[in-house]
């Protein structure tokens, strides 16, 4: 008999797991979207590290128009003055198929979405109840609908409301007292940005990224801001507060339409004491942006979770969250140190922290292990 599996959400976790699912012919599922599913907003950057193009490469990610991503070969290290400081070779990481890849993430959930049937995405779907029914598990809708299922599958993002129905007592979301203001700006009104890779610029409590996305010369524009603030009314006025007081060098940057998001984490590993729910993704575990490893790890976590399934292993939960775990946690230690590092305030910290980088950027034993692990 058919294994049959409900996936809830269909952001980047979702719509990888549906995809390499939809290779079994012994597995049936559906993913439910609580949004509905007309238009996906173009949005913002995501920078793909090779361990998560390796999978992807599997669901035919080539047959993307090339035009509409980029490979950029380095990342250069800036005083947020713009003074460079040394720059990282990606390309270490990179092997002759799989590179480390940037677009825009409407351009990935687009393609994922388009190479799955339409009976296995539903939209305007959100739980209102779950129940064991012998050992199967009845997902009862908002809209009065229902499905039982094998097993369900938590997609749902950071603030997983499919979490908060099912478990007693989850652990909430963290607010990590910093925004990221993100923007997308054209390289030709930005001359002094190198267009071609990834440009880190680090400031006291507060960094600034930017890489291409594609091949019209388009850059991704992310800054992080620490700050006690409980929400952010005017993102130009905060901008001049915290970023051109330092320097008015990057302010061409942000000349474009501007979203804010309060960056939340999810610090505790939380697994579910139902066997037959799994969680993936942000749901799982939503990480600092400074290591930029969440769609990476959780188009990996899908990867895992479906390997098991394939394999037939009976109650795999222990394995499925002991190797997310143990891919997760040095992952998120670095995304820590890397955080404490771009935000240095005092100027001996910052001269140590600049002579270090010049150093470790050429060490190769220490980026085998500090990126290297990761990336693998
Ligand atoms: C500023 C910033 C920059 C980042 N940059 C990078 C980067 O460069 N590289 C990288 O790898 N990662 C990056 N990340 C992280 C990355 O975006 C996330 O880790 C990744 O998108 C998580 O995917 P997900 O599928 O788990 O969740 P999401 O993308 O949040 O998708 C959740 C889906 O579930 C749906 N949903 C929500 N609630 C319900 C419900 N109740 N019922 C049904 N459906 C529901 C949502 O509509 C959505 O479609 C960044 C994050 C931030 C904040």
């Amino acid at each position: 008999m058919k294994k049959k599996i409900a996936i809830i959400g269909s952001g980047i976790a979702g719509l990888t797991l549906g995809n390499l699912l939809k290779k079994n012919s012994q597995i049936s599922f559906k993913i439910y979207e609580r949004e509905d599913g007309l238009v996906i907003k173009e949005g913002y950057g995501i920078q793909l590290s090779v361990n998560c193009i390796s999978i992807l490469r599997d669901l035919d990610f080539d047959l993307i128009d090339k035009k509409k991503m980029y490979h950029p070969q380095k990342l250069n290290f800036f005083s947020i003055a713009n003074n460079k400081i040394c720059d990282l070779d990606l390309t270490k990481f990179n092997t002759k198929n799989n590179k480390y890849t940037t677009l825009r993430r409407s351009v990935l959930v687009e393609f994922l979405r388009e190479k799955l049937f339409k009976e296995n995405l539903k939209f305007n779907k959100e739980i209102k109840k779950i129940s064991e029914m012998k050992d199967k598990i009845l997902i009862n809708f908002t809209d009065n609908t229902n499905d039982l299922v094998d097993y369900l599958f938590v997609c749902d993002g950071i603030f997983s409301n499919t979490k908060k129905i099912i478990e007693k007592k989850p652990p909430l979301p963290e607010f990590s007292k910093a925004f990221a203001i993100r923007s997308i700006v054209k390289s030709s009104d930005v001359n002094e940005v190198d267009s071609h890779n990834i440009s880190l610029f680090m400031g006291s409590k507060s960094h600034v990224v930017t890489y291409p996305i594609n091949q019209k010369g388009e850059l991704n524009v992310v800054c992080i801001i620490r700050s006690n603030q409980k929400n952010i009314d005017d993102p130009k006025d905060f901008l001049e507060k915290h970023i051109f007081n330092q320097s008015k060098k990057l302010k061409n940057l942000f000349i474009n339409q501007l979203e804010v998001w309060p960056i939340y984490v999810n610090d505790k590993f939380f697994k579910s004491p139902n066997k037959k729910i799994f969680y993936l993704g942000d749901s799982l575990h939503a990480m600092l942006p400074s290591m930029a490893q969440g769609a990476a790890q959780s188009i990996e976590g899908a990867y895992e979770l479906y390997s098991l399934l394939n394999k037939n292993i009976k109650n795999f939960e222990d394995i499925y969250y002991e190797t997310r775990f143990k891919k997760i946690k040095p992952i998120k230690k670095r995304s820590k140190i890397n955080y404490f590092a771009f935000h240095l305030s005092s100027n001996f910290f910052k001269k140590i922290r600049n002579f270090m980088l010049r150093k470790l950027v050429k060490n190769e034993k220490f980026l085998k292990s500090y990126l290297g692990k990761v990336y693998n």
